[in-house]
């Protein structure tokens, strides 16, 4: 089960000599909760939450999957990392996955939705709607005025052509899906409720392949007539994916010829969304794009006051104060501290004090630090510029490598005790002269170029350092 993004592991463990007192179900179940605890909540959603134990044979546990595409996905992305977890839980070195799909028979659940008229409200296939993600528990503030006021409007006007479609973008913890299924909540609460379709691109391109793969791609397009809204959050999940964008091209074409609304959701602005064809990106740019900022002291004061009457706790004077100047610039981590906090809170019985606030954020931090090393700084940019570590760590100064590298010192010295001299070990030896200035040099170009600037605060994000 998904609770507040991550999955929670409820079954308490019955005890068995074998894997650490895990019986195999139970411990398939431990690996998935740790694994949602660092995965991207969509990510974890659309590949790994539906999955469960089947067997173990000699060290070998067998994993179900919905069917063979996302068995094979979810392998290929997260096999060594989930082998890497399931031994370390066991206590055993031997264990190793195997995940497969349903057995070939008759067609499984859900692969044969009724071709019939649909109902108001969710069409099939739509991605679960989190309860709160409401407009009512959305808290607006001159960071996401905007893209509020936009996810708004669409909500009255339908498809008024000037916010269609709206292209709402910003970095991980914003608010994003927040909003758009907001969207999704009001329309299907009115009167006479409006469909929508609401999912991940993430999803969409798995339901695609799956269509693909059963010769079921009719099926798959009929799912998107008939809809009022289209839904779509993390477009930017379709990078690299030319067969579902051209897929998704004509859903999109074909929503905003009949006059339908499209919301989508991305963690950049259109333009800088890389590896997706051109005529997309100027769709995505015909109507309202609409950012979402880090939210300002008043509005994350504001968030932690909602949060806290919700969960009905007791804080002193000046606690709601010292968490919002503490944690600036993600909203998923202000409120996993009060919900922190609020479960201690019910467990001891204790009104929230400022000591045990600041004990809270200075562990939460605390396991920041301790995950943030230079080898996993030097991992991320290198993925997420394209280069490889060696060519991070290395002598050449084409400027594909240069940037990166350079980037990759700034956040080591941002985000790591490490000194200059070291960080300049860790790249083949530099001296620190040549660390300081190459870190002078990325801050003087980020100054220059917002997008860069942008691409380095997501990193940041990404690791989750406030
Ligand atoms: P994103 O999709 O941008 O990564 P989410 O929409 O998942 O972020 O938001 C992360 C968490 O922060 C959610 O629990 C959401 O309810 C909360 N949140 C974000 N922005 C706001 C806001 N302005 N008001 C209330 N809650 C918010
Ligand atoms: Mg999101």
């Amino acid at each position: 089960m998904l609770v507040d993004g991550r999955y929670r592991f409820t079954r308490v463990p019955t005890a068995t000599d074998l894997l650490n007192g895990l019986n195999p179900g139970e411990l398939w179940e431990a690996c998935l909760a740790r694994a949602s605890e660092t995965l991207d909540p969509t990510a974890f959603s659309s590949w790994l939450e539906k999955s469960v134990f089947e067997e173990l044979d000699a060290g070998r546990l067998t994993i179900l999957f919905p069917n063979n595409f996302v068995a094979g996905h979810a392998k290929a992305r997260f096999g060594e990392m989930l082998e890497r977890i399931l031994r370390e839980i066991a206590g055993r070195a031997d264990l190793t996955l195997n995940f497969v799909g349903p057995p070939a028979g008759p067609a499984q659940e859900g692969a044969s939705e009724p071709d019939a008229p649909l109902p108001r409200g969710p069409a099939p296939g739509t991605d679960y709607l989190r309860p709160g993600y409401t407009f009512e528990r959305f808290v607006a503030g001159p960071n996401n005025q905007l893209a509020y006021a936009g996810a708004l409007a669409v909500t009255h006007d339908g498809s008024n052509s000037s916010y269609n479609p709206l292209f709402i973008y910003g970095g991980v913890g914003l608010g994003k899906t927040h909003l758009i299924q907001a969207i999704a909540h009001r329309i299907s609460q009115e009167k006479v409720p409006r469909t929508y379709r609401y999912l991940s691109a993430e999803r969409f391109l798995q339901q695609y392949i799956t269509a693909l793969e059963r010769g079921e791609v009719v099926l798959f397009r009929n799912k998107y007539l008939n809809v009022d809204f289209l839904l779509m959050d993390d477009i930017q999940f379709l990078k690299g994916k030319e067969r579902t964008q051209e897929e998704f091209f004509h859903r999109f074409n074909e929503f905003y010829q009949n006059g339908k609304q499209i919301v989508i959701t991305s963690d950049r602005p259109p333009h800088e969304l890389e590896d997706i064809e051109e005529r997309l990106v100027s769709r995505f740019q015909s109507g309202l794009v609409a950012d979402i900022q880090p939210p300002e002291y008043e509005t994350r004061l504001a968030i932690l006051h909602m949060l806290a009457k919700d969960e009905k706790i007791d804080v002193r004077e000046g606690v709601l104060d010292y968490i919002a100047t503490s944690i600036r610039k993600n909203v998923r981590q202000l409120s996993g501290v009060v919900h922190r906090l609020a479960a201690y809170s019910r467990l001891t019985g204790e009104v929230i004090s400022m000591e045990m606030a600041q004990k809270e954020i200075t562990s939460s931090l605390g396991n920041i630090a301790s995950r943030i090393t230079a080898g996993s700084i030097a991992a991320l940019v290198s993925q997420s510029f394209g280069v490889t570590p060696n060519q991070l760590k290395g002598k050449q100064r084409k400027r594909e490598i240069l940037v990166p590298r350079q980037v990759a010192m700034y956040l080591m010295r941002e985000l790591t005790t490490l000194s200059l001299n070291e960080i300049g070990q860790f790249f083949s030896g530099r001296d620190h002269s040549t660390v300081l200035n190459s870190i002078e040099r990325i801050s003087h170009l980020m100054s220059a170029d917002a997008g860069l600037q942008r691409r380095v605060d997501d990193l940041r994000r990404e690791m989750n350092a406030v």
